[in-house]
């Protein structure tokens, strides 16, 4: 009976259709490799979209969470607790930022970033009441809440949930001329991801980030990067503005400041912007709770200890060029920075993910076209040639 059919069977039957995953059903994860119910071995080549930079059950984050969970895990914003102002001042002191509010999922921080934005806008900038606007871009992906899929440009993860929240103004992504138009004296804040992730792995020109950040700069408009996925070591730099040496004004986290153990989010900011928040303006009952600090802590100090913007800086470029050594005429284009990888195919990508996942490699289709290869930052190099062996059999004529 434990086979993955029977659990996919199982799940089917009670969950809501709103993903198409691989029939895959894992019970086991150790650094790179997940195991599934029939005790076949996966390499881990999408990390939960980057959730998982320091691999799965890393022992310096198991270690932190254990001690924590048996002394209190949630105290509530009501209350101080011991751990978070250790977890913001780490997050603030390897960022630079003077301030940093954490929630639970990315959306949340999304929001979070949002109203801090608008208030901003109002009571610094002073922009008339309810006309502020924030600038995003197409092809954009901030999260699934009504507010933010009421600013994407994808008509799916629309249809159906309207009406929106008015205020945004979209433009197209790699064009800082298309953001200097579209500011006016409403305009407070531009929403860009430094890498389009969802968006099929998308690298704006170099220079887009910091042409575009010196526009908001001249205009007073903050500049707010979304690195939930191309943050904390992904993209070859602890952020990926920093390849352009671009500070937002406001920078959002996700994902991989869990570690993989328990949604944690934050945004980033200094004092002039942050300030603006005042008691009840915004909380999470979850955000901050002492659970989530021990292990944002933990998951911080794996990354800086470990090394792993720096890995996947060298892995990740090592490891385009052998993936552009395979000769397809159904291979578009092979992109990415640091361990985030996209090889664009000419057709739909999900039988490729199939096959893949067939020869020990999960991997996960992006924007239909794209097999997006993001394994944990942990990965050895003689583990990515494990990787590229199988690979090569998928994609080679
Ligand atoms: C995943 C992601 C989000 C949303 O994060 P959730 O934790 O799924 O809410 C937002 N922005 C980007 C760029 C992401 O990759």
């Amino acid at each position: 009976m434990k086979t993955n059919e029977s659990y996919v069977k199982l799940t089917e039957k009670f969950s809501a259709r709103n993903y198409h995953p691989l029939p895959v059903v894992l019970t086991k994860g150790k650094g790179v490799w997940v195991w599934d119910v029939e005790g076949k071995k996966y390499l881990d080549m999408l990390s939960a979209y980057s959730a998982l930079n320091q691999g799965h059950c890393h022992p310096r984050i198991v270690k932190a969470l254990n001690i924590q969970v048996k002394k209190i895990t949630l105290t509530s914003r009501a209350f101080h607790n011991e751990q978070l102002g250790l977890f913001l001042k780490k997050l603030c002191t390897l960022t630079g930022y003077e301030k940093a509010l954490p929630m639970n999922s990315g959306a949340e921080a999304v929001e979070t970033a949002i109203k801090v934005v608008r208030k901003w806008g109002y009571y610094k900038k002073k922009v008339k009441k309810n006309r502020a606007e924030i600038i995003v871009c197409e092809n954009n992906f901030h999260g699934r809440t009504t507010t933010i899929v009421g600013f994407s440009s994808e008509s799916q993860y629309q249809d159906g949930f309207g009406p929106f929240t008015p205020g945004f103004k979209m433009i197209p992504y790699n064009s800082p001329q298309a953001l200097k138009r579209a500011i006016n004296e409403n305009t407070v804040g531009f929403l860009v991801e430094p890498i389009q992730g969802e968006g099929g792995v998308i690298i704006p020109d170099k220079g887009y980030l910091k042409e575009c950040y010196n526009i908001c700069k001249k205009n007073k408009v903050l500049f707010i990067a979304d690195e939930i996925q191309t943050g904390l070591g992904r993209a070859g730099r602890l952020f990926a503005c920093d390849y352009e040496k671009v500070r937002p004004d406001i920078v959002i986290i996700g994902k991989a400041l869990s570690g993989g153990y328990y949604p944690v989010s934050a945004i980033l900011c200094d004092n002039r912007i942050m300030n603006v928040l005042h008691p009840g303006d915004h909380g999470s009952t979850f955000g901050g709770n002492p659970l989530a600090s021990v292990i944002g802590i933990a998951a911080l100090d794996v990354i800086i200890k470990e090394k792993l913007s720096q890995r996947a800086y060298t892995l990740g470029d090592w490891f385009r060029k052998e993936l552009r050594k395979i000769k397809n005429p159904v291979i578009k284009e092979v992109r990415g920075k640091g361990l985030l990888v996209g090889v664009e195919l000419k057709e739909k990508a999900r039988k490729y993910c199939e096959k893949l996942m067939n020869l020990g490699i999960l991997a996960k289709e992006t924007h239909e076209m794209v097999v997006r290869f993001a394994p944990p930052l942990v990965i050895k190099k003689k583990e990515l040639q494990w990787a590229l062996v199988r690979i090569k059999k998928v994609l080679h004529v």
